[in-house]
């Protein structure tokens, strides 16, 4: 059904929906709510404390009083109820001087702030008493937004998809669905529209089951099918993997060894290899790929290495270049750069090289499966930090000829007793083992009151002739969150430390400006780094001795954790500090966690106890873009529940063959459809 079919939206409308990737109104079902926005009974104003977003009733204290700014204009006030008195600030809004008059009473709702001694409420939504009551323990779905489309609109849209579209059909069999499992339309509504936490919480388990089921019935399948195809390119040992070891400038520990001699195994095994190698950050994963390239290149065949963003794979581009110069091992290695901000002639010209075979090791972003790319002797393709491995890249590279082997790289920090199902269709491998050279990073959770200290740290650290990151959660500043920008933070960081170069880098420069970011820092030309999350994974620069996080409060412990480990790779001491916003009196705690370990697994153990099935409402922490409802680090109970029972109706009918289970195997059909659609080919 087209969007334009609905009340209210014309083709104007339609456009901007379709900016969010919405196209019919199926769509709209499953564009899931961000989070929800929960209006829950008024607050004492004396109640109130920094960091929450809440509701307040009090009267108006005094008249409100304008003092026109920069870009904008600022209008203040003061309420007041028996208990205390609070000040809200608005920006922008002429209409609340003629509104808020002194002794008139209403509900204010918004984020409270610390602002010195002070504590303010920035922005808050007016609401008559009457109205608030009538809202007053709903929760209102807040979607993902474009400009000019509000979340009235969206949520009016998928108000009507929902009444007139057919209400999916159930595809567990009864006997097959687990108790306490929601029906799966019952589900879809109330995740839109829940009627209270309790039914948010059952909606969105359902959903995250269904997601998580398919994904691992699929990987099992997928298992199934290549465990009975033979290894279309077998490779024999070579003694030049064992020099090269060798003539590493480090020791491999004993897992990676023993990792490596698991991937050897494959790749001269008698079918094609499914392999996942999960370790932690710093564990050492990359060597492994080089070697597997290099057994490749030695047999006479391509290999292909991609990363989740072209940073990663320059580095990864620059380190097996220097090592196929400089090790005599490495020599049949010839790497090529192929990545989406090459100019067309460069791309034409590596492309060549990959047709002719010249090139025998491809290393890129998804560029370099583009079907353009010819490869007349493509035997692996490895991937490194790139999520959604195995389904999708299987699903697309069935479509080229014989299965090449399929090698993925992975700190995804999940639980162990959980990570044995999740993967349960692939061959897994763990690096458990830290390189031993490696001193074990220190770790500080610190507030602003701490600023002049961290400041002298860093200028002790460079002084030694060290490298710093400094990550902040913005690019720009913004009127509704007080937090660091890059911005702002590479500024002052050039006064405070006249001595030293400071770069930045984040996700709205262009290839070639990070690039070159990049490039400068790992090469010692800029001494600090300030960036966005965009160093998050993989990005390698042993120099780099400390990492200070700025208003930590704001990521999620995984999202920490893989920050903290770009440093620690040298053999000097290294430091992690985590700087908490002032307003977060609250979120403090969870980052104690990290002071305690940096085993990224435990991390995630915690992390998973810690917020149990309640936490709803908060961030998503897994971060990744692989679900829409399922979040590995909430959701072990659905990973167990889904793990268990795509076992038992694969062992039952591997074929899904019976009757009872047309519809599962439709939509695994459907399942691996889509993930074709969209896969990296
Ligand atoms: P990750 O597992 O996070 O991808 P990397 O492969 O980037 O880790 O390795 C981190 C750093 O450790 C790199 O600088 C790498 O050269 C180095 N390294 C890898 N293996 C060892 C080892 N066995 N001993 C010492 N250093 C190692
Ligand atoms: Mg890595």
């Amino acid at each position: 059904m087209k969007l334009t079919e609905l009340k209210g939206i014309g083709p104007k409308t339609a456009a901007l929906f379709e900016k969010l990737g919405l196209f019919n109104a199926e769509d709209l079902l499953s564009y899931y709510p961000l989070h929800y926005d929960f209006y829950e009974p008024p607050r004492p104003v004396g109640a109130v404390t920094a960091g929450e977003k809440c509701a307040v009733k009090g009267i108006i204290a005094h008249p409100v009083s304008v003092r026109p700014g920069g870009k904008a204009t600022f209008f203040t006030t003061v309420i007041e109820d028996a208990t205390g008195k609070l000040r809200l600030n608005w920006f922008n809004a002429p209409y609340v001087q003629a509104l808020l008059r002194r002794g008139s009473v209403y509900v204010f709702r918004g984020q409270v702030l610390r602002r010195g001694a002070e504590l303010v409420m920035e922005h808050p939504e007016i609401l008559t008493l009457a109205r608030y009551e009538g809202m007053s323990g709903t929760l209102v779905p807040i979607y993902g937004l474009t400009k000019g489309l509000s979340n009235q609109a969206v949520i009016r849209a998928v108000r009507q998809a929902l009444a007139l579209l057919p209400a999916a059909e159930e595809y567990l069999p009864d006997a097959c669905r687990p108790d306490g499992l929601l029906n799966e339309s019952k589900a879809v509504m109330g995740i839109h529209f829940p009627e209270d936490t309790a039914g948010l919480l059952s909606a969105q388990k359902r959903l995250a089951f269904d997601e998580l089921f398919f994904f691992i019935l699929a990987m099992r399948r997928l298992r199934q099918m290549s465990e009975a195809e033979p290894n279309a390119f077998p490779l024999s040992p070579t003694w030049q993997t064992e020099t090269a070891i060798e003539e590493l400038p480090f020791r491999l520990t004993n897992a990676q060894l023993r990792v490596w001699r698991e991937i050897e195994g494959d790749l001269t095994g008698p079918h094609p290899m499914e392999r996942l190698v999960q370790g932690d950050v710093g564990s050492g994963k990359t060597v492994l790929a080089f070697l597997a390239m290099l057994l490749c290149a030695e047999n006479g065949f391509q290999s292909v290495l991609l990363a989740p963003t072209e940073v990663l794979a320059r580095q990864h581009f620059e380190k097996l270049k220097a090592l196929s110069e400089s090790s005599p091992a490495f020599a049949a290695i010839r790497p090529v750069l192929l990545t989406g901000s090459l100019r067309a002639v460069e791309k034409r010209n590596v492309r060549k090289a990959i047709a002719g075979g010249e090139a025998n090791a491809i290393l890129g972003t998804h560029a370099v499966l583009e079907s353009s790319v010819e490869y007349p002797a493509l035997a692996l393709v490895i991937t490194d930090e790139q999520h959604r491995f195995g389904v999708r890249q299987r699903a697309a590279l069935t479509k080229r000829g014989s299965l090449p082997h399929i090698l993925s790289m992975s700190a995804t920090p999940i639980p162990r007793t959980l990570g044995v199902i999740y993967y349960s269709g692939l061959c897994l491998s763990t690096v458990d083992e830290l390189p031993a050279s490696r001193l074990r990073i220190r770790t500080a959770v610190v507030d602003e009151t701490w600023r002049e200290k961290t400041d002298s740290f860093l200028q002790k650290e460079l002084a030694a002739g060290h490298q710093a990151y400094v990550v902040c959660p913005m690019i720009e500043p913004s009127e509704e969150l007080s937090a660091m920008d890059v911005g702002a933070c590479a500024k002052r960081l050039r006064k405070v430390l006249p001595d030293a170069t400071v770069g930045v880098l984040h996700g709205r420069m262009s290839p070639e400006e990070k690039e070159k970011a990049m490039t400068a820092f790992a090469e010692g030309k800029t001494r600090v780094l300030v960036s966005t999350t965009v160093i998050e994974v993989g990005v390698d620069v042993p120099n780099a001795t400390v990492i200070l996080v700025e208003n930590a409060e704001r990521f999620g412990l995984a999202t920490l954790h893989q920050l903290r480990g770009r440093v620690g790779r040298g053999a000097a001491q290294s430091y992690c500090i985590f700087m908490r916003g002032s307003e977060s009196e609250a979120a403090g705690e969870r980052l104690e966690i990290l002071k305690k370990t940096v085993d990224g697994f435990r991390i995630a153990e915690e992390d998973f106890r810690l917020r149990g099935a309640g936490d709803l409402l908060g961030i998503r922490q897994s971060g990744d873009a692989r679900f829409s409802a399922a979040d590995l680090t909430r959701d072990g109970d659905m990973v167990l529940l889904a793990g268990q029972l795509a076992a038992d109706i694969l062992k039952e009918d591997p074929e899904l063959a019976e009757e009872g289970h047309a519809r599962i195997r439709e939509k695994l059909t459907a399942y691996f459809e889509e993930e074709e659609r969209t896969g990296i080919l």
